[in-house]
């Protein structure tokens, strides 16, 4: 086998190299630490199993690499905006805790929850330190781990088999994911189980984990191994907080400067992202889970105050409408559009832009390095600095 899908669609699931019969696909780093598999041409027998299940190939219009049919994508039925109940659930969640809710009815069930977690690095663990990957909760206890959004990719690999064992005993089954991701959980089934619920969260893109690490060594001057708790978001806005022994990082929220921490940065304006996420089949109104989750950015002002944020939430398919019931038990919800929320939502519309800068930060990042993006967002850093110049000087004037 040559080529399992196209270089730059390929949304790095691993997916391929779990269903190779031979294991002789690996994933490696290529361009800023994405992971690409790798085939090992001596080992393989040709067999097309990679190619068959690589959700690449028959997520894509036009794909004709795969002898399955192309996965449905499908309009969501109604558009809700959310908050939870429970306030401590509500404040640790990234937007309304729809997410935890959801994990908790599940495990409440005799169910398993699949979702994203930091893992620190054991005592003996890779040198790497921390990584950030979907594990397996099946108790109250371990939901927690899965709050807030990582910004980062998060490894599936390891959950494939011990998600086909849950489903396959019987077990009411949530992952709850990127779209690329709920694309890889539903290809390796092929047909979607009924006791399997697909949840799919709204995504702009990620960064990969070698990004992440070597950013907290050599820029925050932080040993990965002594990382132990990472988030993104609080209270306040959009904070990168980094804990662990002896170890406390944080920033002032993001305010648009550009200069308040140089991941995140390049994060939200979408320089570090994987090739496959700048031409995203999965960024549209139309979904591949049973019900997506986002944040309800420029919802009417007719909703009561929601001061931590609000979910969306768009159950796409019956199993998805039929959580919308169990969701009110423990949220607020008030009915909206799709339209009002793709309004509101890039991501719901078409993927990330690779603008000029964005090319050319990627072409340039390898000989200059990371701070090449504050040469080439100079005039967006300036703008603002002279934005706030004239703030300052305008409310002199009013004390004045
Ligand atoms: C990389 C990324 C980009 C996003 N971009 C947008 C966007 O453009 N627009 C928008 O409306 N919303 C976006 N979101 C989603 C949003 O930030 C919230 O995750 C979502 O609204 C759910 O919030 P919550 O309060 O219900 O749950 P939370 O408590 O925040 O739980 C989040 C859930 O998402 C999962 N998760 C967290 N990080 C990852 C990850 N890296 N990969 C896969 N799964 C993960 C966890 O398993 C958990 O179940 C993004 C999230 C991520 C991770
Ligand atoms: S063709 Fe078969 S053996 Fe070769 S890499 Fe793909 S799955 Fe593995
Ligand atoms: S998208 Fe997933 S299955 Fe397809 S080639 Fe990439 S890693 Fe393999
Ligand atoms: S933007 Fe698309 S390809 Fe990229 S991580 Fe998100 S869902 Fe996957």
């Amino acid at each position: 086998m040559e080529k399992i899908c196209e270089y730059n669609d390929c949304t790095g699931c691993a997916l391929c190299a779990a269903m190779c019969p031979r294991s002789c696909i690996s994933m490696k780093e290529g361009r800023l630490g994405h992971l690409m598999p790798v085939i090992d041409v001596k080992s393989c027998i040709d067999c097309g199993k990679c190619a068959d299940c690589c959700p690449v190939n028959f997520s894509s219009p036009g794909s004709r690499r795969s002898v399955r049919p192309p996965i449905q994508f499908r309009l969501p039925s109604s558009a809700w905006a959310a908050w939870a109940k429970d306030e401590a659930e509500y404040i640790t969640s990234t937007s309304g805790g729809a997410a935890s809710v959801l994990a908790r009815y599940i495990v409440s069930q005799g169910g398993a929850v699949y979702g994203s977690a930091v893992v620190p690095s054991a005592p003996a663990g890779p040198p790497e330190g921390f990584s950030v990957s979907h594990v397996r909760i099946y108790d109250l206890n371990g939901i927690s781990r899965l709050k807030g959004s990582k910004y980062v990719c998060s490894s599936i690999a390891g959950v494939f088999p011990e998600i086909k064992g849950d489903v396959r005993s019987g077990k009411p089954t949530l992952f709850i994911g990127t779209p690329c991701q709920v694309a890889a959980v539903r290809s390796m089934f092929g047909q979607v189980p009924e006791n399997l619920l697909l949840v799919d969260i709204v995504c702009h893109g990620v960064p990969s984990l070698s990004l992440l690490r070597y950013y907290v060594r050599r820029y925050l001057h932080i040993p990965p191994s002594a990382v132990t708790g990472l988030s993104f978001r609080n209270t306040e806005g959009f904070v990168m907080e980094i804990s662990g022994k002896d170890v406390h990082y944080s920033h002032p929220p993001l305010d648009g400067s550009r200069t308040g921490n140089l991941y995140y940065n390049l994060f939200m304006d979408g320089f570090t992202y994987r090739d496959s996420c700048y031409s995203c089949p999965f960024a549209g109104e139309r979904r591949v889970s049973d019900m997506t989750l986002g944040d309800f950015w420029g919802l009417g002002k007719d909703v009561p105050e929601h001061p931590y944020g609000v979910s969306l939430i768009m159950p796409v398919t019956s199993k998805g409408e039929k959580l919308i019931a169990v969701l009110r038990d423990n949220m607020y919800l008030y009915r909206r559009t799709v339209g009002e929320a793709a309004a509101g939502n890039d991501q719901l519309r078409a993927p990330k832009h690779k603008s000029l800068r964005i090319r050319l930060f990627r072409c340039l990042e390898p000989i200059f390095g990371l701070r090449i993006y504050y040469l080439l967002t100079a005039d967006w850093i300036l703008k603002k600095r002279l934005y706030r110049l004239l703030d300052r000087n305008r409310k002199k004037d009013t004390v004045k």
